[in-house]
């Protein structure tokens, strides 16, 4: 498959505090954040030229680089502004953000001791990730070989750029072998997450998740368990084993990028698309449509 380059294109991305065009947002070969892996990153989404909970994803964006051990050098406000004022800019009305941070070029070393942090944010039309049929009837997912690492083992609460070769490696293994995404183990051998989403599984009436404990307990994930409680569907965080997969009726995904994505088979147990699932994924659409005073509003 052929991609349109994401480094050559129209508009301003926003880069340390200044609105520079698109193709000159670039970085040195010798950043300490591409040879280590000390970056860290957001993925944000507009709605109806709203972007939905901006402030949770600029926290979580400052926190995961408190866990990677670096400050970010702009106060989340400023991240705040910056990203409706660039959202405007750019005239986005459905589509994605995504603010970076990485350690600067000031030394090879493994120590970051004296490198500088830069951040940057940019934001493209891109309405959906899976095909209107996936979006419906569900995508497939085989479970990967690759795992969630142990939490003293990797900064697993950041959404560290590091910690997403585990889920390219296992998201190319599992197109190669002609799925939609894989379905990550943890390092205990329970189920996780997906390669860019949360799992949420359905039993008669109840809903089940992992407990998020060595992996990103998303946003999504919290507001469709919300969502659901709100709704009166009783919600059950635990350790799932593997084996207890085909035990479920319903499955889905939950990301910012993903929304509510039913699934439609792990490996070779199937799921359908059923009542719990829709419901849910019906009032998550209602609610990243609806205003609220909490998402920031850029055509203002
Ligand atoms: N897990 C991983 C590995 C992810 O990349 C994402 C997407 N950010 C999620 C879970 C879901 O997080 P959120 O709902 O905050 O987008």
């Amino acid at each position: 498959m052929t991609h349109e380059a994401l480094d050559d294109r129209h508009g301003v991305i926003w880069l340390d505090g200044e609105f520079v065009p698109w193709s000159d947002a670039r970085l040195h070969v010798l950043t300490h954040g591409l040879h280590y892996g000390g970056g860290v990153f957001e993925g944000e989404r507009v709605y109806d030229g709203h972007i939905f909970k901006l402030a949770e994803h600029t926290r979580r964006l400052h926190e995961s680089a408190r866990e990677l051990g670096f400050r970010i050098p702009f106060s989340c406000t400023d991240l705040d502004e910056a990203t409706l004022e660039l959202v405007r800019r750019q005239g986005i009305g459905n589509g994605y953000v995504r603010p970076v941070a990485w350690r600067g070029s000031e030394q090879i070393s493994v120590s970051s001791a004296g490198t500088s942090v830069h951040v940057a944010i940019a934001t493209w039309e891109w309405p959906h990730v899976f095909s209107a049929s996936a979006k419906e009837h569900g995508i497939r997912l085989s479970t990967s070989r690759w795992r969630r690492p142990a939490p003293d083992t990797a900064p697993v609460r950041a959404k560290a750029a590091s910690l997403y070769n585990i889920c390219t490696l296992a998201r190319d293994a599992a197109d190669e072998a002609g799925f939609d995404d894989a379905l990550l183990l943890d390092y205990r051998g329970y189920v996780a997450e997906a390669t860019g989403a949360n799992l949420f599984l359905v039993a008669g009436d109840e809903l089940h998740t992992p407990t998020a404990d060595c992996f990103l307990a998303g946003i999504t994930r919290q507001t469709v368990l919300d969502l659901a409680r709100h709704l009166g569907i009783p919600v059950v965080e635990r350790h799932i084993l593997p084996g207890e997969l085909s035990t479920f009726d319903e499955c889905f995904l939950t990301g910012t990028a993903y929304e509510v994505q039913p699934v439609r088979a792990i490996d070779d147990h199937e799921f359908q698309v059923g009542k719990t699932t829709t419901v849910l994924r019906e009032a998550y659409t209602r609610l990243v449509h609806s205003p609220a005073p909490e998402r920031g509003r850029a055509s203002a």
